[in-house]
């Protein structure tokens, strides 16, 4: 009897923890959070008439539940598993461990997102001595049933009982050769049947207990495998890297085997609707006959190309399925369009081939890179499968900063033709240069030496994760392109070539070579990789600028030149259309104002005037100015800093002419200008007509315990009221200078680290009153604004009196973040990785992610995003026309872009090549949250 459509009580008497589907179930709720996006597919899939295999669903929150618990199942989960246990018989028309008959399982991890490779799976649950016997005749085929039988006892040592897959690699390995066969295939029925005894030897030695005989003890192990997986090394890797929470859990998809394994006419294969490196528009895949699960994806065996596309690009001539079966081609094709119309977006499918019927085992929105996201979204759209809104929210926004990134001169790769040693699948595209190194430990060795490097490996296992993120780009020998290599490169945005089955590793060297030419690289000498055409260069190449960095900032292309261009400008176009949130650029100088004005900046939301303090022409007149000892002469350094100030600014004016231009005043801790060598301190004594011992009393005098939180901010405009005059005389002469050539300039004045309204209402008197003075002497006036960072949770507290003297309000969230944690910018490095990574925790016994994520790249929203909240209502109740923006680095981070729009903010500024990625996530939150109402 099926189980109930209950909906999900959670928490209430009975909490449902498991859902069947298949024929006769009602269709579970159909929600990625409680069944994993894997269990969603499956379920939605077979309401939607697809072919799937029946089975049932136990949901992430019973992982949850388990991992808080003291490693317990919940209350009532393990009856709820038996009842569906009864209702899958009754669908496959066979029993849990029969004899004669027996259903055999899949018990499969599946999180609300995918982790592709990151956690565990168990296939051919239900099988011991007795049941494989079933099994041969089941299936007429004693070779499948004990093929099944040895990758069960390898599966479930490795997942359940913790044993080191190698053991079991290498008594496979000895078995082929023994065999005398090349592949796993090759093996006969026998060689299968010692293997399995081989296996269980295996297991009972290192484990010291039998291999588990009774089938219902078999899978509620095989669900607590799964269940731990969730916590294993990779996963939380995996997760911390994509900002997602550990409590979220994984479900467990339990489903009646189909067998893939049963000779010519079964096999199975993944694939995509679309191509996921470029978007083109035609299936991609590949397949395996006579195999089961992971040996596509693992690698094991060069799998064969979906369809004639597919060997094109590969160049494989293995035969595709689309030759060799044709019908279940056709047939898939179709299951992918119906998928297409269904979830309007491209996916990633999984299927088998059951003695020539076709069986989809899960289908999920596919990973893709950020090329292939644009020309999806733009391709959909055209096709009308999609609309903009929808268009919007296809391309993840980080994504788009992918087709900013560099790639390979063409006619440096033409002088390097020499060098170029081999080819491989174009799997992520992009290009990479930096020394080959062979393992993952030492590609993260290499980037904490700040050296860039490329990841070779024979093939990449979800374990080589942190390398892979370590390494600018990833080539493997074998597998491919849906190989975990290429998915998971494809998710990080590196490019990845793979399946250059011509390298071969002689670990023992240190070095590769390629079979077919005989180069050689030794680990370390430099190798480039071309993601987007698959070629292998023993050389380091330069890179350069992208089509759209071409096309905008260069101007060496022209728009109607590249098709790249013209899908970028259609989605961002479309994204402008759609968001509420204004995006300007934290620029400094006039080339970065005009290179962020290209990107599509709407004005520039911070300029850092410090930073133009830094070059070395100026340094000493700016040491002069803070640390001469009569006023007098550090008036008169501030005057000589005067006209370069200006210059400056008619620079950022001219490049952002009809936008905003909001300048911050001096924010240095002043430490940052101290001389630090005694030729330096000899060269300041020099010029400010002093001593060096002077000099030297003058540094120790003001050297502070904690610069950050120091003599820094308005409290300098404040003691040292000149600069602030200096600077809004070089602001408002540049303004007036260029409103004079006809441009229209609208300058905002930024008065930074205020904690009172006193402190503002000061600094605003100064600047109102020097305007003045110079628009009187310039005989022209220009609007100007005054206004405030909000950088301390004090000025957040008091903002309500604090927008008594401000135009605006700028969200400095860098020091927000900074001072409502406590937690000093500077060496927040020595802990908060293990913050984000987490610790153990004892009345859990498992791992505690102490922050979800790191609070200086994405936005606190329950403590800074709080004070946020606060001082926008405060202040907007004393002055409601207070304009709102952020300026901090989460101004250019999807998340915290969206939260900016949640709160009603107007701008949000960025550094130039984030504006792209904001322009996307404010139209994203502007599309979400109509959708919402
Ligand atoms: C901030 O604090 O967020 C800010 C933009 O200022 P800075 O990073 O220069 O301190
Ligand atoms: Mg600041």
């Amino acid at each position: 009897m099926p189980l109930p459509a209950s909906t999900h009580a959670k928490g209430g008497e009975n909490p449902v923890w498991v859902y069947s589907f298949g024929p006769g179930c009602p269709t579970p709720p159909l929600d990625r959070n409680l069944l994993g996006g894997k269990g969603k597919g499956e379920a939605e899939m077979t309401a939607m008439g697809l072919p799937v295999p029946p089975g049932f669903i136990v949901t992430t929150e019973a992982c949850v539940h388990y991992k808080y618990n003291r490693l317990s199942f919940p209350k009532g989960l393990v009856e709820q598993v038996e009842a569906c246990l009864v209702t899958l018989e009754k669908q496959m028309g066979c029993n849990f461990g029969d004899v004669e008959n027996p259903l055999l399982i899949s018990v499969r991890s599946g999180a609300r997102v995918s982790m592709p490779g990151m956690m565990e799976t168990v296939l051919d649950v239900g099988l011991n001595d007795k049941s494989v016997l079933g099994l041969a005749k089941k299936l007429s085929n004693e070779r499948a049933a004990y093929d099944s039988y040895r990758r069960f006892i390898a599966m479930y040592s490795n997942v359940v009982s913790g044993v080191n897959s190698a053991a079991y690699e290498d008594a496979l390995k000895a078995c082929r050769k023994r065999e005398g066969v090349q592949f796993d295939i090759g093996l006969s029925t026998n060689a299968l049947k010692e293997l399995c005894q081989e296996f269980k030897h295996i297991h009972n030695q290192q484990t010291g207990q039998e291999f588990p005989q009774e089938p219902r003890d078999q899978l509620f192990r095989a669900i607590k495998g799964v269940f731990h997986s969730w916590d294993c090394d990779k996963a939380r890797a995996y997760r911390r890297f994509h900002g997602f929470p550990d409590d979220w859990g994984t479900a467990v998809v339990v489903m009646a085997m189909v067998f893939g394994n049963r000779g010519d006419d079964s096999g199975t294969g993944v694939g995509f609707t679309r191509d996921p490196a470029t978007g083109e528009h035609h299936f991609y895949g590949e397949y395996l006959v006579n195999a089961q699960g992971e040996d596509v994806v693992a690698g094991i065996r060069t799998p064969h190309p979906i369809n004639k596309m597919q060997a094109l690009i590969t160049g494989s001539n293995l035969p595709s399925l689309e030759e060799t079966m044709p019908e279940i081609y056709q047939q898939l094709e179709e299951v992918g369009r119906i998928l297409e119309q269904h979830y309007h977006d491209m996916q990633d499918v999984e299927f088998t081939i059951d003695n020539g019927k076709l069986y989809m085992l899960q289908t999920r929105t596919g990973k893709r890179t950020g090329f292939a996201a644009v020309k999806i979204a733009f391709d959909m759209l055209r096709e009308g499968l999609i609309d903009e809104r929808e268009a919007v929210k296809h391309v993840d926004a980080h994504q788009v900063t992918q087709l900013l990134t560099p790639i390979f001169d063409m006619r440096d790769k033409v002088m390097a033709s020499g060098k170029l040693a081999t080819r491989g699948l174009n799997a992520g595209p992009g290009a990479a240069s930096g020394a080959a190194v062979f393992s993952s430990e030492k590609a993260v060795e290499y980037q904490k030496q700040g050296k860039p490097c490329v990841l070779m490996r024979e093939e990449t296992s979800p374990e080589d994760f942190a390398g892979m993120v370590a390494a600018r780009g990833i080539l493997t020998a074998r597998g491919g392109a849906t190989s975990h290599a290429a998915v998971v490169a494809r998710g990080l945005g590196r490019p990845c070539v793979c399946g250059c089955g011509d390298l071969v590793f002689d670990h023992a060297k240190h070095e590769v070579r390629i079979g077919s030419n005989g180069m050689v690289l030794k680990e370390g000498e430099p190798v480039s990789i071309d993601g987007t055409t698959g070629q292998v260069f023993f050389c380091s190449l330069q890179t350069k600028p992208s089509e759209i960095i071409q096309v905008l900032i260069d101007k060496t292309k022209r728009p109607e030149e590249s098709e790249l261009f013209q899908q970028f400008k259609t989605i961002m176009d479309i994204a402008d259309k759609y968001r509420r949130l204004e995006v300007r650029a934290n620029a400094d100088t006039p080339q970065d104002a005009a290179i962020a004005r290209s990107l599509g900046a709407q004005g520039i939301g911070l300029v850092r005037t410090e930073h133009m303090f830094m070059d070395k022409k100026r340094l000493m007149d700016v040491r002069a100015m803070f640390f001469s000892d009569s006023e007098d002469d550090r008036k008169a350094a501030a005057n000589r800093l005067m006209p370069y100030q200006k210059e400056d600014f008619l620079g950022i004016f001219r490049a952002m002419h009809g936008l905003t231009v909001t300048i911050r005043l001096l924010d240095p801790p002043r430490h940052e200008f101290l001389p630090h060598t005694e030729d330096e301190q000899k060269a300041l004594a020099a010029h400010m007509g002093t001593t060096l011992e002077r000099v030297k009393q003058i540094g120790e005098s003001i050297t502070e315990a904690n610069p950050m939180l120091g003599h820094r901010g308005c409290r300098l405009g404040i003691a040292l009221p000149y600069v602030t005059e200096m600077q809004t005389r070089a602001i408002i002469e540049a303004a007036v200078e260029v409103s004079k050539e006809g441009s229209e300039v609208l300058p905002e004045i930024m008065v930074p680290l205020v904690a009172t309204k006193k402190e503002l209402e000061h600094q605003k008197g100064l600047i109102d009153k020097t305007a003045q003075d110079v628009f009187k002497k310039m005989g022209k006036e220009v609007p100007y604004k005054v206004g405030t960072m909000i950088e301390l949770p004090r000025a957040a507290l008091q903002a309500g009196q604090i927008a008594e003297f401000a135009d605006f309000f700028s969200f400095g969230t860098n020091d927000l973040t900074q001072c409502t944690y406590g937690i000093s910018r500077d060496d927040a490095g020595q802990f908060l990785p293990l913050y984000v990574e987490g610790v153990f925790f004892e009345s859990t016994h498992s791992n505690m992610q102490v922050f979800d994520f790191e609070p200086f790249q994405t936005l606190d929203q329950d403590g800074v995003g709080e004070l946020m909240k606060i001082a926008r209502e405060r202040g907007r109740r004393t002055n409601p026309h207070l304009h709102l923006g952020i300026c901090g680095e989460h101004g250019g981070e999807g998340r915290s872009v969206k939260f900016c729009h949640e709160i009603g903010l107007d701008y949000c500024s960025c550094s130039p090549f984030r504006v792209p990625v904001a322009r996307l996530a404010a139209a994203q939150a502007a599309v979400e949250g109509q959708s919402k109402k």
